[in-house]
């Protein structure tokens, strides 16, 4: 993506969830963008922070919760439990994603193969599944043959 289509996305991405385009939440959007892998709200703050020496981390929190909460960035659940936030450009149609623990980066995973398990579960309990939360951790391709590159998270 180059700086004009990433600066028109921004735009018309915030302006569809309804949300006023200011300059601290865009660089938060901004932020998460440049990046290939995921971050923790911390790392979002500090980076954030280079632009705009006045925001605050309450006001990162709050925007990447707006903007998860539009479907526009994607939460990863580290196996640790701590909440890390991705800008997948793949957009907010239902996919799943293949984190590596390593060095972050992620990996879209469009075919949804759970639909077959929900029916199987569907049939074993006689219930209703209105969604599900799948997510894979791993180590990528690339971690597995530099075991050099990794670093620890
Ligand atoms: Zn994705
Ligand atoms: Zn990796
Ligand atoms: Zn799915």
């Amino acid at each position: 993506m180059n700086q004009d289509t990433m600066n028109r996305g921004f735009s018309a991405i915030m302006k569809e969830l309804g949300l006023k385009e200011t300059p601290k939440r865009r660089a938060v959007l901004e932020v998460l963008a440049e990046q290939h892998g995921f971050l923790s709200p911390e790392e979002v703050w500090r980076a954030a922070r280079v632009r705009f020496k006045t925001i605050g981390l309450p006001t990162v929190y709050r925007n990447l919760e707006e903007l998860a909460a539009g479907g526009v960035i994607s939460t990863i659940i580290h196996p640790s439990r701590q909440l890390y936030y991705y800008f997948c450009t793949t957009g907010s149609g239902h996919h799943h994603h293949f984190i590596c623990t390593s060095c972050r980066r992620v990996e879209d995973i469009p075919e949804c193969t759970v639909a077959a398990m929900e029916q199987d579960i569907i049939t074993r309990t006689g219930g209703r599944i209105t969604s599900h939360i799948v997510q894979f951790n791993g180590l990528c391709r690339h971690c597995l043959t530099d075991p050099n590159k990794r670093i620890t998270t």
